[in-house]
C-alpha cells in the first residue's frame, strides 16, 4: 500500500466575490474573528465553512442555528458552505436521514452546490494517514479491555499509567493495525490509539483512540470496513481534506480541540483549519437531541419525526412554520460564548411576527352554533381583503354570507360577566365584514341543550346607536360551509426543562394534541398544503398533507396573542382566544415505589412502562407468555404497554406466542423490524402471522429488485450517467430512492445489484 505522506492540496474554491459586496459586519465574536484573520492574510482571504450532521436522526431547531451560521457565515463573506455528513458510527446512521438533512437545509433557504460530501468517502484516505502516524511512531494499537483502559487514564489530579504496548515498535504496529484491518480481531479486542501524553491535564490527550473494531454493515460503505475511525480523528481532518478554514462547532467540543490541531499538524497539513466553539441552541419546554427525539418516534409518544409537535425542522415545517421566522429567530438568540436557555415564547414570537405579515385572514368556526340572522338579505358573496389595510394593499376573496350561519359556541352565553363582548340574550356585536346583529332567541332542545340562536340585523339607525365598543365575532355560512378537521397542538413537554427531574416520557404533556371538527369558509375546499392562514381570533393555522379536496385539515402553528380571558363563568370561552397558557406541569410523580422499580429492573423497562405492568397484572402475563415464545423480555414489555397500549387485550387478534416469535425474529435480524410495525398497525382481523406472511408475499410480488433498479435508472438518466462515470456519491443518492421504492429490501443485496448495474 502506498502512504501519502503530505496532504492533497486544498480543493479550488471560488475566490470572495470582488469589491462591489458590501463589507460583512462583525455581528458577532465569529464574524469578528474571520474579519480579523482576512485581514492578516490568512488562507488569503478564502472563507469555507461546513455544516457536519451526522446522520443517525432528523435535524432540530438546534441544527437550524449551526445551519444559519455556517452558511450564513459563508455568504457574508463570499465563500463556501460544505455540507458534510459525519458519518462513522456504522451502528445509527441511515439514508433515510441524510435525505431528512438535506430536505431541512434546501427547506431553510441554503444551498450547498455540488459540495456534498460523506466523512465515508474520507475512509481510504483517513486509514492510510493512519498507517502514516503509526510509521511515525505517533500511534499504536492497544489490547487494554474497555475496563483497563479506564482504569489507565488516570483522574485530573493525576497522570495515567501507559499501555503496556505504548513503546511497541512501529512496523509492529503497522503489522497489527493491518490485521485489524483484515478482520482478524474481535470487536473489542484492540483499538489503534494516538500516542500523546498520559500526563496532559487534558483528557482527550491522553492517547485518545483513533479507530475502534466495528464488524457492522455501513449504510454506504456496506461491508467494506470493519474498523471505523473516532469522531476526533475523522472530523479535524474531513475538515482539512476539503480546505475548510473556519471549522465551528458547539461548546463540548472546546476540549477536543487541541486534539483536532495535533492530528491535522501530525497529518502534515501546513495551513489546517481552525476550530472556534459557540454556544448551543436550547429552549424551554423543547428536547434538542437526537437521541431523545428518536425515543419518543419509536416509543410512538409521537406521530413520527415529522409530527408538528415535534422540535425537528420536519415538524416545524408540517405544522406550518414559515423557513423565515426560523431564521429570525435564530438570528435574534445570535451568537455567543455563553450557553444559555431561551424561552420557548421567542420562537413563537417570532413565528407570529412571520404570519402575521404574510398569511391571509380566513373565517373559521371551531365549534359550531347555527345561528338565523333575520335581516341579513338574500345570499350574496362579500368581498374580504386578506391582509389588514395596514400591512398595505392585498388581494381579495369572496366570502358568501346568507341567513343561515355558524358562530362559535362559546361566543354565546346567556350569563355575561362584566365586560362581556360578545353574544348574550338582547346583546349586539358586529360579525366581521358583515354588519351589527342582536341576539333575539335562544332556541333549546328537549333536554335543555341550547342548539341555536335567532338574530336580527341592525338598521342603520340603530347600528350608529350601538356605536363603538361592540365586539366583532367570526362566523362561517351554513349552505357553503367547508367541513375541516382542526389540529390543535399544545407544547409536547409541560416541563420546562423536560427530563430533568425525571424520566423524560412522565413529563410529556398528556393534552399536546386536541382534534376538532369545524366548519372554514368556502375559500378553504382545497388549500395548498403548508400554506398558511390566520383564522380570525383562533390563531395561524397551515394546511397539513393529511388534507383532501373538500375537507382540509388545519394544524395551528400558534395561537394569537390577544384577546378577551373572562374573570368569571364560561371556562369553555376561554382557550381559544387567550395567551397561549402554558399548561400546568401535572402534579410531580412520587417516587416509584418499589415494586415498580423491582419491575423496571426485571423487565428492562422504563419507569412509566413498569407502571403499567404492575397496574395491569394481566399485561405482565401476556408480555410473560410472549417472551415464553422467544421475545426479549423489554421488547415484549414495551410492545404490550406502548404499541398496545390502548386495545384492550381481549380484543387483540393475535396471541402474545405470535407476537413474541415475530418479536424473536426481530431480535434475530430475520425480520424487519418496520414490517412488524406495519403489519400491528393494519392487523384488524385475522392473525398476526397472516398477515406478516401477506405482506412478505406482497414484497416478494414487487416486481424484482434488479427490475426495479434498472427502472430507477432510467427516471434518473443525469445521476444515473454520473454514477457509471464512477461517481459513488450517487450511490447513496440511489439506495436512498430505492429504499423508498422497496422498503423491504435488504441494504446490502440493493447495494451489490445497484453497483452491478452501475458496471462498478
Ligand atoms: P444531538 O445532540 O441532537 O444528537 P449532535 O451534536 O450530536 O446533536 P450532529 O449531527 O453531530 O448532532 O450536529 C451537527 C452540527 O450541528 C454540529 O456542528 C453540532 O455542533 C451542531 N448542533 C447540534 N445541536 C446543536 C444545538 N442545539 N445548537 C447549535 N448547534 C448544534
Ligand atoms: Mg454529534
Amino acid at each position: 500500500m502506498s502512504i501519502p505522506t503530505t496532504p492533497p492540496a486544498a480543493p479550488p474554491v471560488a475566490p470572495p466575490s470582488g469589491p462591489s459586496a458590501p463589507a460583512p459586519v462583525a455581528s458577532d465574536f465569529i464574524r469578528q474573528k474571520v474579519i480579523e484573520d482576512n485581514r492578516a492574510g490568512k488562507y488569503a482571504g478564502r472563507v469555507m465553512t461546513r455544516f457536519p450532521p451526522e446522520p443517525n436522526g432528523y435535524p432540530h431547531i438546534g441544527h437550524a442555528k449551526s445551519i444559519c451560521l455556517n452558511f450564513g457565515l459563508a455568504a457574508d463573506f463570499g465563500g463556501v458552505c460544505n455540507l458534510r455528513f459525519d458519518d462513522t458510527n456504522p451502528l445509527t446512521e441511515d439514508m433515510e436521514y441524510v435525505e431528512a438533512i438535506k430536505d431541512a437545509v434546501r427547506w431553510l433557504g441554503f444551498d450547498w452546490g455540488d459540495r456534498e460530501y460523506y466523512a465515508s468517502d474520507y475512509y481510504e484516505q483517513l486509514y492510510a494517514w493512519a498507517e502514516k502516524l503509526v510509521l511515525q511512531g505517533d500511534a499504536y494499537v492497544c489490547f487494554l479491555s474497555e475496563e483497563q483502559f479506564k482504569d489507565c487514564r488516570g483522574t485530573v489530579q493525576g497522570p495515567g499509567k501507559p499501555s503496556p504496548t505504548r513503546d511497541t515498535s512501529p512496523e509492529q504496529n503497522l503489522a497489527l493495525l493491518r490485521r485489524m484491518k483484515a478482520g482478524e480481531f474481535d470487536e473489542g479486542a484492540c483499538v489503534l490509539r494516538a500516542k500523546i501524553d498520559m500526563a496532559s491535564p487534558n483528557m482527550k490527550m491522553r492517547d485518545p483512540p483513533m479507530y475502534r473494531i466495528k464488524k457492522a454493515h455501513h449504510y454506504r460503505r456496506g461491508d467494506a470496513w470493519c474498523i471505523y475511525p473516532m469522531y476526533d480523528y475523522a472530523h479535524g481532518l474531513s475538515d482539512a481534506i476539503e480546505g475548510v478554514t473556519h471549522s465551528l462547532c458547539t461548546l463540548e467540543f472546546e476540549n477536543n480541540r487541541e486534539l483536532y490541531d495535533w492530528y491535522v499538524q501530525k497529518v502534515g497539513f501546513a495551513q489546517p483549519p481552525e476550530q472556534t466553539e459557540f454556544a448551543r441552541l436550547d429552549l424551554t419546554h423543547v428536547i434538542v437531541s437526537k437521541r431523545y427525539l428518536r425515543r419518543l418516534v419509536e416509543e410512538r409518544r409521537v406521530d413520527g419525526w415529522d409530527d408538528p409537535r415535534m422540535p425537528t425542522l420536519a415538524g416545524l415545517r408540517r405544522r406550518g412554520v414559515p423557513a423565515a421566522a426560523i431564521r429570525a429567530f435564530v438570528e435574534r438568540v445570535g451568537v455567543a460564548r455563553a450557553n444559555s436557555v431561551v424561552e420557548y415564547a421567542l420562537l413563537e414570537h417570532a413565528i407570529r411576527e412571520e404570519l402575521h405579515k404574510s398569511a391571509p385572514r380566513r373565517l373559521v368556526v371551531e365549534q359550531p352554533l347555527p345561528v338565523v340572522v333575520e335581516g341579513l338579505g338574500p345570499a350574496r358573496s362579500l368581498v374580504a381583503a386578506d391582509l389588514p389595510a395596514e400591512l398595505g394593499p392585498s388581494e381579495g376573496r369572496e366570502v358568501p354570507l346568507s341567513e343561515a350561519i355558524f358562530i362559535e359556541r362559546s361566543d354565546y352565553t346567556d350569563a355575561p360577566v362584566p365586560g362581556w363582548k360578545r353574544l348574550s340574550p338582547g346583546g349586539v356585536v358586529r360579525l366581521r365584514h358583515a354588519g351589527l346583529i342582536r341576539c333575539v332567541g335562544e332556541d333549546r332542545g328537549p333536554d335543555g341543550a341550547l342548539i341555536g340562536l335567532r338574530c336580527a340585523k341592525l338598521s342603520e339607525g340603530e347600528a350608529t346607536a350601538a356605536g363603538k365598543g361592540v365586539g366583532t365575532i367570526h362566523w362561517v355560512d351554513q349552505a357553503t360551509a367547508v367541513p375541516c378537521t382542526l389540529r390543535i397542538y399544545e407544547l409536547l413537554f409541560a416541563a420546562e426543562r423536560p427530563g430533568t427531574e425525571r424520566d423524560l416520557l412522565e413529563d410529556l404533556h398528556p393534552d399536546s394534541k386536541k382534534v376538532v371538527q369545524g366548519v372554514a369558509e368556502a375559500s378553504l375546499a382545497a388549500p395548498a398544503v403548508g400554506a398558511g392562514f390566520q383564522f380570525e381570533r383562533l390563531g395561524f393555522f397551515a394546511a397539513d398533507p393529511d388534507s383532501r379536496p373538500g375537507h382540509p385539515v388545519f394544524n395551528r402553528v400558534v395561537a394569537l396573542k390577544d384577546g378577551f380571558v373572562p374573570k368569571a363563568a364560561e371556562p369553555k370561552a376561554a382557550p381559544a382566544k387567550a395567551e397561549p397558557k402554558r399548561p400546568a406541569a401535572p402534579a410531580k410523580a412520587e417516587a416509584a415505589p418499589p415494586e415498580v422499580l423491582a419491575a423496571a429492573a426485571a423487565w428492562g423497562v422504563s419507569e412509566t412502562v413498569a407502571r403499567a405492568l404492575v397496574g395491569e397484572p394481566a399485561r405482565a402475563a401476556w408480555a410473560e407468555a410472549a417472551v415464553a415464545a422467544g421475545a426479549p423480555r423489554a421488547d415484549a414489555a414495551n410492545l404490550v404497554c406502548n404499541e398496545l397500549a390502548r386495545i384492550p387485550l381481549d380484543s387483540l387478534a393475535f396471541e402474545p406466542a405470535e407476537a413474541g416469535a415475530a418479536l424473536a425474529a426481530v431480535a434475530a435480524g430475520a425480520l424487519p423490524r418496520g414490517l412488524l410495525r406495519q403489519a400491528l398497525a393494519e392487523v384488524e382481523r385475522g392473525g398476526l402471522g397472516a398477515r406478516i406472511e401477506a405482506l412478505r408475499a406482497a414484497a416478494a410480488a414487487a416486481p424484482a429488485l434488479d427490475a426495479q433498479i434498472d427502472a430507477l435508472l432510467g427516471d434518473h438518466p443525469a445521476e444515473a450517467a454520473r454514477l457509471r462515470a464512477g461517481d459513488q456519491k450517487l450511490l447513496g443518492f440511489f439506495l436512498g430512492q430505492l429504499k423508498r421504492r422497496a422498503p423491504s429490501a435488504d441494504p446490502a443485496e440493493a447495494r451489490r445489484l445497484l453497483q452491478a448495474a452501475a458496471g462498478a
